[in-house]
C-alpha cells in the first residue's frame, strides 16, 4: 500500500482512463433509467496539481496540462473532438479551477459530476487517508457511498445494484504487477456470473507488452460477448521498468463506443506525443453480433 495517485494524478494514462469514463456515463445516461457507478479503487476523488507530490513528478505537465495548452510543446491548437472538449470543460468548470488549473479530479469527483439525482455511486478505497478523504469530498451527496475496504471484495457484495443498470471502474496501482491481473480475473469471473449485463471498465498500465497479453487472451474466454480495447502509447511497449503506455478494457462495451472514441483517441495520440509519435489502438477483443 505505497502507492499514492497523487503523484500521478492527471498524467497520460490518466488523460486516457478518464476519457473513456466519460464515454462510457455519457452513454449510460442515454437512457433515463438510472444507473449505478462502482469505483474497485477509488483514490482520495480530488488531487491538487500544486502539491508537493505533484510538484515531484510533474506528470500531469504531459497530460492533462498538453490538451489545455497544446501550443507550448509543438501541438497545434486544432478543436478537440467534441466529447473530448466536453470532458475538458468539465474539469475547468470545476470549483477551484477559477483561476487556472489547480485541482485534477479523480474518477469519483468525474463520475460524481456527471450523475444525475437518481443515479448512485459506490466507492472502495482500502488507504485510511485517501478514504477519509474521499468520505469528507461527498459527505454532503446522498448519492455517493464510500467504504474503506478492499474493492475487489466489495464489488462481490455490490452487483447486481438495485438499478439493474451500471458500471464497474477497475483500476487498482498493480503494486502486485502481474499478479494483479490475476486477480482481476478471479474477481471478474465471479461477478460476470452475477451480474452478466454490467459494464466493467478495466485499466493497465503498459510496461511491456508481454506483460498483459495473458490477460487479454484471457478476456477472449471470459464469455463476455463484447469487449473493446483501448490504448496509447507514448513509447515502445518493450521496457519492464517504466510506464509506457496504458490501456483500458470494456467489458460489455456499449453499442457503437468504438466510433465514440475514435476521433477523441487519436487527438489524444497527437497532443500527448513525446519523444515520438504516440501509437494509439482502438480494437475488439471480443465482438459478437447482438
Ligand atoms: N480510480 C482513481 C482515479 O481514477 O482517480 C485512482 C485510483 S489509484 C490508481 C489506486 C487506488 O487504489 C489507490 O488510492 C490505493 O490506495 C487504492 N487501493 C490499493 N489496493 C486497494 C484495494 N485492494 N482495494 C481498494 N483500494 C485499493
Amino acid at each position: 500500500m505505497n502507492y499514492r495517485h497523487a503523484f500521478h494524478a492527471g498524467n497520460f494514462a490518466d488523460v486516457l482512463k478518464h476519457a473513456v469514463l466519460f464515454a462510457l456515463i455519457d452513454a449510460l445516461k442515454s437512457k433515463p433509467a438510472p444507473f449505478c457507478f462502482v469505483d474497485t479503487h477509488a483514490g482520495s476523488g480530488c488531487y491538487a496539481l500544486d502539491s508537493t507530490q505533484a510538484g515531484k513528478t510533474g506528470e500531469y505537465k504531459d497530460g492533462i496540462a498538453r490538451l489545455l495548452f497544446p501550443d507550448l510543446h509543438g501541438g497545434s491548437a486544432a478543436p478537440l473532438p467534441a466529447l473530448l472538449q466536453r470532458w475538458l470543460d468539465m474539469i475547468v468548470d470545476l470549483p477551484g479551477n477559477e483561476d487556472g488549473l489547480r485541482l485534477y479530479p479523480g474518477s469519483p469527483l468525474q463520475a460524481a459530476t456527471a450523475l444525475r439525482d437518481g443515479d448512485s455511486a459506490q466507492l472502495c478505497e482500502l488507504h485510511p487517508e485517501e478514504a477519509g478523504r474521499l468520505r469528507e469530498l461527498f459527505r454532503h451527496d446522498g448519492r455517493i457511498h464510500v467504504h474503506q475496504r478492499d474493492g475487489y471484495e466489495g464489488l462481490k457484495g455490490m452487483v447486481p445494484p438495485r438499478e439493474k443498470r451500471g458500471l464497474v471502474l477497475i483500476d487498482p496501482p498493480f503494486e502486485a504487477q502481474e499478479d494483479e491481473y490475476r486477480t482481476i480475473e478471479q474477481t471478474l469471473k465471479q461477478t460476470l456470473l452475477r451480474w452478466p449485463g454490467g459494464v466493467y471498465a478495466i485499466w493497465y498500465p503498459i510496461k511491456r507488452r508481454s506483460q498483459v497479453q495473458p490477460f487479454h487472451r484471457w478476456l477472449q474466454h471470459c464469455g463476455a460477448k463484447r469487449v473493446l480495447r483501448a490504448e496509447l502509447l507514448v513509447r515502445p511497449d518493450d521496457s519492464p521498468l517504466r510506464l509506457n503506455g496504458s490501456g483500458m478494457v470494456i467489458v460489455n462495451a456499449p453499442w457503437k463506443l468504438d466510433e465514440t472514441l475514435r476521433e477523441p483517441l487519436r487527438a489524444l495520440g497527437r497532443l500527448l506525443s513525446q519523444d515520438r509519435p504516440a501509437q494509439t489502438r482502438l480494437d475488439w477483443l471480443v465482438q459478437e453480433a447482438p
